[in-house]
């Protein structure tokens, strides 16, 4: 057996980070949905700090 055949072998590790999201890619076909759905409610959370921190911004500047 080559180098090359052990590489392709696909050998996965119990409790291993790198195996697990090895073969959650091999397994999910279309759009990560769940994980489009975290980084969406991150980007949101964020945004609307920023929003509100815009508005005291120009609240302030204003009353100045
Ligand atoms: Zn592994």
């Amino acid at each position: 057996m080559s180098i090359n055949d052990e590489l392709l072998e696909q050998v996965y590790h119990e409790n291993c980070p790198g195996c697990k999201v090895d073969r959650r890619k091999r397994i999910q076909t279309g759009l990560p949905i769940k994980e489009l759905i975290c980084i969406w409610v991150v980007v949101l959370c964020v945004g609307e700090y920023i929003a509100y921190y815009l508005y005291l911004y120009v609240k302030n500047r204003i009353n100045e």
